[in-house]
């Protein structure tokens, strides 16, 4: 019995993202949930039997629009299924991702992990797929977050959630307890792709000096093998070893931008930078950043073009500490970093209308900022 978690090589060669922000760094202890998503691709139909190279590709395209438009740091979810069953690592377990957060549970993404199921809106889960699911669930209880309640929350009925997510067959399924985390030992799904090797016990060899040399955890070891007891092991005895491990995530690389705030540790009121950076990264956060340009820009009296770039900025932060007690070098990068994103789209955007560069089009952004203005600002 044994099934493969694919690591995050086998979709992408980008770096996960989340690691970048030490604050998201996840407590196992308090991850209770775990939540079902898919990805509303509309009325599309993937079918039974994706390939590895189509489902690789559906995650790659999701990713992208995480971070190209969304402006997340990496792909939201931390793991992903298919409909033939394989289990991919994307932005992993050990950082909160994004995608389950809402303005009455904004720390949803530090206590409840998520799981895509790559399907089509009205597509049915295959069971190869819900199998996958439920294996991973368990294997993410055993090896990660010991409280994970039993039964999944599918993304829609989290609290302050406002979503069809995780679709209809989804949302009918869970009720049935058809998704709930296995008691005991997981059941492998049908033919994965796996990498998997085999290992003959030795006389002398103990787990933990199986997996070490495997680079694969002990759980992973023991769950996939079946043990009971970790200590029993026989010579002769041959172990699957998993292929691919998503247990030890290859170290992240430290890509804190090189600039003058890197010695966060001197920082005085860091627990209120770490909100706003990490609210930046939330589903909102992207939003709440545009948002409070347009309102920035409001304020100010904006259309005048003597404002500039960095006047536009500083009118941000200001809002941004007064609406929220928010400050610090880290959260003017961040900001910094996001409104340059944001131009850049509103220029495409505007550029593609007028057609021409120029104040007109700079007329033109600011009626289409304030025409996306939510209404209670
Ligand atoms: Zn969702």
């Amino acid at each position: 019995m044994s099934f493969t978690i694919l690591p995050r090589s086998a979709w992408t060669d980008t770096a996960p993202g989340f690691a970048r922000f030490p604050s998201r760094r996840l407590d196992p202890n308090v991850v209770r949930t775990v939540a079902p998503h898919y990805p509303a691709d509309g009325p599309v139909t993937y079918g039974p039997e994706p390939t590895l190279a189509q489902s690789a590709a559906r995650l790659r395209a999701y990713r992208n629009y995480h971070v190209n438009h969304l402006g997340w740091a990496d792909i939201g979810y931390p793991m992903a299924v298919d409909q033939a069953g394989r289990i991919f690592t994307c932005a992993g377990l050990s950082f909160a991702g994004a995608h389950s957060a809402s303005p009455s549970f904004a720390d949803a993404n530090y206590r409840v992990t998520a799981v895509l199921f790559i399907l089509g809106n009205n597509e049915r889960p295959s069971a190869k797929a819900i199998a996958a699911f439920r294996n991973l669930c368990r294997w993410m209880k055993d090896n990660r977050y010991p409280n994970l309640a039993t039964r999944p929350v599918d993304h829609g009925n989290l609290r302050g959630a406002s979503t069809s997510c995780a679709g209809p067959e989804i949302r009918r399924l869970i009720p049935t307890g058809g998704m709930d985390i296995p008691a005991g030992k997981v059941t492998a799904p049908a033919a994965t792709a796996t990498g998997d090797r085999a290992h003959t016990v030795k006389a002398g060899e103990t787990l933990s000096a199986i997996a070490a040399q495997y680079s694969v955890s002990v759980g992973t070891l023991a769950t996939a093998n079946n043990l009971a007891n970790p200590n029993l092991l026989q010579v002769g005895q041959k172990l699957t070893i998993p292929g691919g491990e998503t247990a030890k995530p290859s170290a992240p690389k430290p890509s804190a931008p090189a600039d003058s705030y890197a010695d966060k540790t001197s920082w005085p009121e860091r627990p209120i930078q770490q909100r706003l950076n990490d609210q930046l990264w939330e589903d909102n956060a992207y939003d709440n950043t545009k948002f409070a340009l347009v309102e920035a820009l409001r304020r100010a009296g904006y259309g005048t073009e003597s404002v500039t770039p960095w006047g536009r900025l500083q009118q941000i932060s200001r809002w941004l500490r007064g609406r929220h007690g928010m400050r610090g070098p880290e959260t003017q990068v961040e900001i910094w970093k996001r409104f340059q994103t944001f131009l850049k789209s509103v220029d495409r955007y505007a550029g593609a209308i007028d057609g021409i560069p120029g104040p007109q089009t700079t007329r033109g952004i600011f009626g289409w900022l304030n025409d996306i203005r939510p209404a209670y600002l």
